[in-house]
C-alpha cells in the first residue's frame, strides 16, 4: 500500500518513490526534515488553543495525526489535523515554508481529502494550509481535475515500483540542488 507522503515525493522527483521501495536501504534524514517535524509539534500545540475562526469556521470537531486507509485506493497516510463539521469533511496540511504551495502539496492535500472522504463518509470539497512560519492559512478547492492527477499518479507509481524502473531525473534540475537524494543519484550534477 503506497503513503499519502510518497505522492507528494513523487509530484517532486519520480526517483524518490523508485529509492524508497526498490532500494529501500537509502533513506536520508536531514536537517531539514528533522526541523519541520519538530516544526509541526510545536504547532499542533498552539492549534489546540487555536479557534476554528481560523478557517473561517463556526462548528466543527478537530482530530489530529488522524490515520486514514483507503482499500479502494490502495493508500493510507497520517493526516495533521482533520476537521469534520456537519456536512463536510475538511484536511489542514501544516508546511514549515513561508507562503507558497507547489503542485506537490496540492495533490497530497487532495489525496488526504479523498481519504478523509471514505474514512468518514462525507464529502470533502475544501481543505487548508496552513503556512506555520506566516500563519497565513490558504484554502485549496479538492477540484475533479486534482482528483484525476491524484489517481494517475498513484497508476504511475505502481508501474515504477512494480516494474523496478528507475526513472529519469526532472527537467527542472534546480530539484536536483536541494534534494536530500542528491549524494545517490549519480547521473545530476
Ligand atoms: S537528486 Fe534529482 S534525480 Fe535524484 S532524487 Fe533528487 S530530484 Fe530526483
Amino acid at each position: 500500500m503506497l503513503l499519502v507522503s510518497d505522492l507528494k515525493q513523487y509530484s517532486y522527483c519520480p526517483r524518490i518513490v523508485y529509492y524508497r521501495y526498490c532500494l529501500p536501504a537509502i533513506r536520508p534524514v536531514t536537517y531539514k526534515m528533522e526541523q519541520g517535524r519538530l516544526a509541526q509539534e510545536d504547532e499542533e500545540d498552539r492549534e489546540r488553543r487555536r479557534s476554528l475562526r481560523t478557517y473561517g469556521l463556526t462548528e466543527g470537531e478537530r482530530y489530529f495525526n488522524l490515520d486514514v486507509t483507503s482499500e479502494t485506493l490502495d493508500l493510507r497516510g497520517r493526516i495533521d489535523l482533520a476537521i469534520r463539521c456537519r456536512d463536510e469533511a475538511i484536511v489542514v496540511e501544516y508546511k514549515d515554508s513561508p507562503g507558497r504551495a507547489g503542485q506537490h502539496i496540492f495533490r497530497q492535500l487532495t489525496a488526504y481529502a479523498m481519504l478523509l472522504e471514505e474514512h468518514w463518509g462525507v464529502p470533502a470539497w475544501r481543505g487548508f494550509i496552513y503556512f506555520i512560519p506566516t500563519r497565513r492559512v490558504r484554502d485549496v478547492s479538492i477540484t475533479p481535475e486534482l482528483r484525476a492527477e491524484v489517481r494517475g499518479a498513484l497508476v504511475a507509481m505502481r508501474e515504477i515500483v512494480t516494474g523496478e524502473r528507475m526513472p529519469e531525473p526532472p527537467n527542472q534540475r534546480a530539484k536536483c540542488e536541494v534534494c536530500e537524494f542528491r549524494r545517490f543519484c549519480n547521473d545530476v550534477i
